[in-house]
């Protein structure tokens, strides 16, 4: 078997343009989906797959660790980088794909069978709909509560948040008190069954990372996210060590090399590797097994499209250190047009069993995505009271 072409199809969703890769055979019917959604970087991941075909074309696809050691290593520059990683990362997916196909099984069989009977999937407030998720005034919390109890009306039993606003380097008391009132209006509105995450999508310094996050300790999160740059491996560690809350991060470290010294210097309790970023599922699982040898959980970054949350569930079915999925079912409402699913999401708890067809178990709607063509995503830029920029 050899491979024959590489294609990419993009699918504009609004907040995000969905790059889905299509790796053909020469096999009649016999091919594999994956993607690479990098946001505000599409034209980017898309010339950098065009840049790693002809590493592949006339491969045997079934060499998947070979040729993720060719996609890594060859013509030099090797790809620990946001956009080559993501595109590593699309043809790694569509390569399992095949194979899961070629043998007639889902990729977790092949990995050993299922560790799980069922994974648990946590929603965005708002289900995904950027303005609850990313524009709700952490001013106001009783917003942050009536979202939150809507979430858990949804099935959901674990949620995610932005309640920490944008911040200088240092800043005073005002930004730390509105995070603390949103996270005890969510867990007064919702109880002590329901987990609530918290993400800082790495706006603060790293002090002011360890002042929020003490400030919320006292609220019992399932984990507080990014607190700091993943730059500063020591910051996040110096936070890990002043709470118990459970620090999470890892959706922005490219292969297990950027993952190794957060575990080693125990920085955090929870790495969000993004298969869809990191070196694909190749990658993925030597990160669980390091999660696995370092007793630190996994939770994959999945905010994408629908070929990443399939990629997420067959790698959390196979891998023990996983303990939930991420998912977003609000972006846009044709979602489910795009794609066939092998899982389904059951409405009580948000629960998903293991797909029984094989490879990821999912089919993308070619037609369909035609009618959503790339456009240029919205711009979110971020600026402090004083004109300089901030993150996001
Ligand atoms: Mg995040």
């Amino acid at each position: 078997m050899k491979i024959t072409k590489i294609e990419t199809h993009v699918c504009n969703a609004r907040m995000r343009n969905w790059i889905f890769v299509k790796v053909l055979t020469d096999q009649p019917g016999l091919h594999g989906w994956g993607e690479g959604t990098l946001e505000w970087h599409t034209r980017s991941v898309v010339g950098a797959i065009e840049d790693l075909s002809p590493l592949l074309i006339g491969e045997d696809p079934t060499r998947v660790e070979h040729l993720w050691q060719s996609m890594y290593r060859q013509h030099f520059w090797h790809g620990n980088g946001p956009v080559r990683g993501t595109a590593i990362s699309a043809i790694d997916l569509a390569l399992w794909d095949i194979i899961g196909k070629f043998y007639n099984t889902p990729c977790h069989k092949l990995w050993g069978g299922p560790v799980r009977d069922y994974i648990r999937t946590y929603c965005h407030l708002g289900g995904g709909k950027m303005e609850d998720f990313y524009e709700t005034n952490p001013a106001d919390a009783k917003r942050f509560a009536d979202l939150a109890q809507k979430a858990v009306a949804e099935g959901y039993t674990a949620f995610k948040t932005m309640a920490v606003p944008e911040t200088m380097p240092l800043e005073g008391l005002k930004p730390i008190k509105y995070a603390a009132k949103c996270v005890e209006a969510m867990r007064l509105a919702v109880g002590d069954d329901i987990d609530i995450m918290v993400d800082c999508h790495a706006r603060p310094s790293p002090q002011m990372g360890l002042m929020f996050a003490k400030a919320v300790d006292p609220y019992g999160l399932y984990w507080f996210e990014e607190p700091c740059w993943p730059e500063s491996v020591e910051g996040m560690a110096d936070i890990a060590r002043a709470v118990t809350t459970p620090i999470a991060t890892g959706e922005r470290l490219i292969t297990s090399h950027q993952v190794r010294p957060f575990l080693e210097k125990r920085a955090c309790s929870v790495i969000q590797t993004d298969i869809t970023h990191t070196g694909g599922l190749t990658e993925s699982r030597k990160i669980a097994a390091l999660c696995d040898a370092y007793r630190v959980a996994l939770a994959p970054h999945n905010p994408q499209g629908p070929v990443s949350t399939a990629a997420s569930l067959e790698l959390g079915f196979a891998s023990p250190s996983y303990i939930i999925c991420e998912s977003v079912h609000l972006d846009v409402p044709w979602r489910s047009d795009v794609v066939s699913e092998g899982f389904v999401i059951e409405k009580k708890g948000r629960i998903v069993r293991p797909s029984t067809r094989p490879g990821l178990g999912i089919e993308i709607n070619e037609a369909e995505v035609k009618k959503h063509p790339f456009e240029q995503e919205l711009l979110q830029r971020s600026w402090g009271a004083d004109g300089s920029v901030t993150d996001w």
